[in-house]
């Protein structure tokens, strides 16, 4: 089971994030479709540092029309920055902990920083 094998179950859904109840992302054609997940996803897609940027997430289309993103642990947030595909992770450096979603770190209980990367971990 390699990444590709662990992606390929669930639909990836590309464009500009924006804010709002719920958070949409606005597709290159136009469309604006909303997206939620679980407790970490959803404070990701409520990140001012996130919000305007283009992003990518994996998940499935509920009946709703809703998309509903795949859970924090399957990495299913990316955003798109110079040609390149990153993760959205979060970074205290004093600590030298990283986690998921945004918030305090909960070792120092300082603000974590919007770390993207090209690997998960
Ligand atoms: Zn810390």
């Amino acid at each position: 089971m390699g990444v590709w094998a662990a992606e390929s179950k669930f639909n990836s859904l590309r464009g500009t994030l924006r804010a709002g109840e719920p958070p949409t992302v606005e597709t290159a054609d136009g469309r604006r479709v909303e997206v939620d997940g679980d407790d970490q996803v959803r404070g990701v897609l409520r990140d001012k540092r996130v919000i305007g940027g283009e992003v990518e997430v994996l998940g499935q289309l509920d009946p709703k029309g809703v998309f509903q993103a795949a859970p924090i642990h399957e990495n299913p947030l990316f955003m798109h920055r110079g040609g390149n595909r990153l993760y959205v992770t979060y970074w205290c450096d004093i600590c030298a902990i990283r986690t998921r979603t945004p918030g305090i770190c909960w070792c120092c209980r300082e603000d974590t920083e919007l770390d993207l990367r090209d690997r998960k971990d």
